[in-house]
């Protein structure tokens, strides 16, 4: 394979995009890209800090009294221009994506890079829909409301699939009239820094500014910037309880998008007339293996009801099995490598405490590092209690744990058991079961007899130590991007 074999931003390299120009830090810092499925550095770029954080919190303050006094059709044109750029240049951001990334260009980068132009685009229509509302308060007094931006919004985005992330933080914080600071995560910031190319003389300087750096300096630094009024963070629960702290003084606006330990439930009509192979797939699918099991959403602890036990599992595991695993760049593989070696070993180490627990492993073992990259085969566990870490935290790795149930009461009660909330999946074609267990499950989202991903438009967002807000939508940009302003006026006395 060509070792080149994706193209590098240009200008991007400095790392920082801050009132319409690129900046290399004064003091020289770098930070090195890695292709985790090769193992090999990709490139080095400009590493930000808390100088550059303060530059770009000034810009964005500058240029906010023009950004939201423009129409919000003229932002919305501005914001689907960026779409149409971003899907014009799919491909290249894709294989970008995919080398920093570890994410299968085949699966999931291509998807990735599609889906952020489908969600620039999504937001650059619904930009109008930033409607307020009049109030009938009686006789000589006209009451309205108006949705007015928070102001400087920063924004801090994980590296697993940070161009969708990164879009949908720029799309809401931007049509509703706010400017923007945005941190990428330092292991995958490439294909952000591509899109602020594609959006250089597009949108006004300042509007949009990137600053590249490590969590701990430019990520804190941004969270506790007295010049930033809303903090938006997608990211481990751990980190967002330091941003909730961070943010806390000033009383900045936040919204969290955090962690999940996603419960899938089949029950056993699930598998009835001929349904076995496709939701034995969705289940798969759910899993999200084909993302190395990176992904907030992931079911990964699946619940299958006893009697289908013996049915199903086999059909989940031959799946899982066929997925092709090898480097992220190649056409022909299913499955990529892990972000990073750190991430690799608290992987292995999460499977060799279940495996001294007592795990059975039917599918995949203790983790062996890989010469060729940190790319790991789907693991599937049984005889695991819904109390071990391995059942109760989020691995963040392909990594899945099946446990039996006899009752629909017996399996909310174990789904339940978690302090997260983010997602979930219900396979039964009992309607009136269907609805009774979403209505029981804590989750912010549940998917009934599928394993797909999200779409704009709807809202997605956790609850208990998942998150607060949501996002992906319009009604989420305008709760958590936005502050109603109500304006009352004596008609009567006027005159
Ligand atoms: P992480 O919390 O380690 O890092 C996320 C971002 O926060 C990175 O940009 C990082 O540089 C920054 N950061 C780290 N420490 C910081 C600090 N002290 N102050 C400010 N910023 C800091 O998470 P990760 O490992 O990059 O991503 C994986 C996590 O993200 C998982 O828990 C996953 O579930 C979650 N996630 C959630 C969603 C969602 O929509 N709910 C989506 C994707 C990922």
């Amino acid at each position: 394979m060509a070792l080149l074999d994706y193209q590098l931003p240009t200008d991007g390299l400095a790392g920082n995009y801050i009132n319409g120009a690129w900046h290399w830090p004064a003091d020289g810092a770098l930070l090195s890209i890695e292709n985790p499925s090769r193992r090999t550095p990709i490139c080095d770029i400009g590493k930000g800090g808390a100088k550059e954080v303060d530059l770009a919190v000034q810009a964005a303050r500058a240029a906010l009294p023009a950004w939201r006094a423009l129409p919000a059709s003229e932002r919305g044109k501005l914001l689907a221009e960026l779409g149409r750029r971003l899907a014009d240049n799919a491909e290249q951001v894709a294989r970008l994506l995919a080398a920093e990334t570890g994410n299968a260009v085949k699966t999931q980068s291509r998807g990735e890079a599609m889906g952020a132009a489908g969600v620039l685009q999504y937001y650059g229509g619904v930009a109008v829909e930033q409607k307020g509302e009049t109030l009938p308060l009686g006789e000589g007094l006209l009451s309205y409301s108006s949705r007015e931006p928070h102001g400087v919004v920063g924004a801090i985005v994980p590296w697993n699939s940070p161009l969708q992330l990164g879009s949908v933080k720029i799309s809401m914080a931007l049509i509703t009239g706010n400017c923007l600071v945005l941190k990428p995560a330092e292991d995958a910031p490439l294909a952000l820094l591509k899109l602020a190319e594609l959006a250089h003389g597009l949108l006004p300087p300042g509007v949009l500014n990137i600053v590249t750096g490590m969590g701990e300096e430019a990520g804190a630094a941004l969270a506790q910037h007295e010049g930033v009024d809303k903090v938006s963070f997608t990211g481990s629960s751990e980190v967002g309880k330091l941003i909730g702290k961070a943010t806390s003084d000033r009383i900045a606006k936040l919204t969290l998008e955090l962690g999940g330990k996603s419960p899938t439930i089949v029950f056993p009509d699930a598998i009835a007339d001929g349904r076995l192979d496709n939701t034995a797939q969705q289940v798969v699918n759910a899993m999200r293996f084909a993302r190395q099991g990176q992904s907030c959403t992931a079911g990964s602890r699946l619940f299958i009801h006893a009697d289908i036990w013996q049915q199903l599992l086999p059909q989940v595991i031959a799946k899982a099995k066929a997925l092709k695993v090898g480097d992220a760049l190649d056409d022909e593989v299913d499955m990529g490598a892990v972000i990073n070696a750190e991430r690799y070993g608290e992987i292995c180490a999460y499977v060799a405490e279940a495996k001294q627990q007592g795990a059975e492993f039917v599918l995949g073992d203790v983790l062996e590092q890989d010469p060729q990259g940190f790319t790991p085969a789907p693991v599937i566990i049984t005889g695991v209690d819904n109390s071990w870490r391995i059942s109760r935290e989020e691995v963040f790795g392909p990594v899945m744990v099946v446990i039996p149930f006899t009752s629909e009461e017996q399996v909310i009660a174990m789904a339940n058991d978690t302090h997260y909330g983010l997602a979930a999946f219900v396979f039964s074609h009992d309607i009136s079961r269907v609805t009774r267990v979403s209505r029981a499950l804590d989750a912010g989202w549940i998917q009934v007899n599928q394993g797909g991903g999200q779409i704009p438009g709807m809202s997605y967002g956790g609850t208990k130590q998942s998150g607060m807000g949501s996002e992906y939508s319009i009604e989420g940009a305008l709760e958590a991007y936005t502050y109603r302003k109500c304006i009352t006026i004596n008609i009567e006395s006027q005159g």
